[in-house]
């Protein structure tokens, strides 16, 4: 099958319509806004190809820049899915677009004006699918590797569609959109099928990869506290364990609220959650670069020390605790004080695992339970015996 123009024009409707209907149902399961825009913007593309190719084979007499419209569209639709999936708003001077593509109507009707109007829609595509591209630059964070595809497709996109409009209004090219004539018009109906079949794989996969990287990071936090639970620390302390030497020695601190049930009975359960993500807060505050910090569950918490001494340990064990004690006295004040006993576990060589540092830092923790709490203890054992 040659690759005439309404082949071609065919195909486009197919690949289009495709890639609406298979984003629409990737919304219907994950319901993420950006797929439905982008749903609906190749939904349009389908639109303006059919019009285009009936009108091409003598079907309809729609004027052509209808479907040229539609194309725009199509790519403002592109955007504004962008716009929602980065959260980012633009600024209200867009809308100009819109008064400025109807103004283009009014050119007079002729092959150099046909050469200028084709100019401006390929430059329309080109700024709307550009700005998209540019919008889906890392921002701090890291971008998804489905949004850096996403992002590439679409700056190659865009700047054909610049080539496009600089071809176009280049003395001496040949374009004939009525019968769809000239190289240039060929070209970018390939351009189209192939885009459309990867703009709609990249946009699945952007919101795809960005909903299971959120998923993850769900999974590894302490819903209360949002610190790391027991099984995302276990799964960091392994990298942590790496770099631990004399040089750079590691604590692990085993943290218990002390009579923290006292909270929970006298001022409710709510009152005992506000002074678990309060102990979190100042967890979190105190922790130094390169350290973890994890809820291991009930009133209990974990902090493994980065490069750390015995001085150092105390000195961020004991500003815990004057904080927290503080806190609870002030918030919760019950017969009994709310404290923290703290078992200490220092480690200068890679430890057999985190379960094996934990148990001897319980060891630690018991002794300050046993002895009226409210205190740090040490392992006492060899620093040597842990690996
Ligand atoms: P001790 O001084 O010996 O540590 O006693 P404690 O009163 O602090 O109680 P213990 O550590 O033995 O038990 C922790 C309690 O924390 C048990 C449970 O009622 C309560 N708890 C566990 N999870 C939560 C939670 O998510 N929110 C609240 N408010 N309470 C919790
Ligand atoms: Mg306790």
């Amino acid at each position: 099958m040659a690759l005439d123009p309404p082949t071609m024009l065919t195909i486009s409707i197919a690949l289009a319509a495709a890639a609406a209907l298979y984003l629409a149902i990737e919304w219907r399961s994950v319901r993420e806004p950006p797929l439905l825009f982008w749903s609906a913007g190749f939904a349009t593309i389908a639109v303006g190809s059919t019009l285009a190719l009936l009108r091409g084979i003598g079907l309809l007499l729609i004027g052509i820049w209808f479907a040229n419209g539609l194309l725009v569209v199509a790519h403002g639709l592109f955007l504004v899915g962008v716009l929602r999936f980065t959260q980012v708003r633009l600024s209200p001077r867009w809308l100009l677009l819109v008064p400025l593509w109807f103004a283009l109507l009014l050119l007079p009707v002729g092959p150099q004006w046909s050469n200028v109007m084709l100019m401006a829609n390929s430059l329309l595509v080109a700024l709307l699918t550009l700005k998209a591209s540019l919008l889906l630059r890392p921002h701090g964070r890291s971008l998804s590797v489905g949004a850096v595809q996403l992002r590439y497709v679409l700056l190659v996109h865009g700047l054909f569609y610049l080539a496009k409009a600089i071809i176009a209004i280049t003395p001496g090219t040949l374009i004939d959109l009525a019968t769809f004539g000239g190289l240039i018009i060929q070209v970018s109906l390939v351009e189209g099928t192939m885009a459309i079949m990867l703009i709609a794989l990249s946009m699945t996969g952007t919101v795809r990869y960005r909903r299971e990287e959120r998923i993850a990071r769900l999974a590894a936090r302490d819903p209360l506290t949002a610190l790391y639970n027991r099984r995302a620390l276990e799964v960091r302390a392994g990298h942590f364990f790496k770099g631990v030497s004399p040089a750079q020695p590691g604590a692990l601190l085993l943290i218990d609220i002390d009579n923290f049930k006292l909270v929970n009975d006298l001022h409710g359960h709510v009152a005992g959650d506000r002074l678990l993500v309060a102990l979190a807060e100042m967890i979190r505050t105190l922790l130094p670069e390169r350290s973890l910090a994890a809820r291991l569950g009930g009133d209990e918490f974990v902090i493994l020390l980065w490069g750390s001494s015995s001085e150092r340990v105390l000195e961020l064990g004991g500003l815990l605790r004057e904080q927290f004690q503080q806190f609870a006295g002030n918030t919760a004040p019950t017969p009994q004080p709310v404290t923290l006993s703290i078992g200490v576990n220092l480690f200068d060589q890679p430890p057999a695992s985190l379960a094996a540092l934990i148990e001897q830092g319980d060891v630690a923790l018991y002794q300050s339970k046993r002895s009226g709490r409210d205190s740090i203890r040490f392992v006492k054992r060899p620093l040597a015996d842990l690996g």
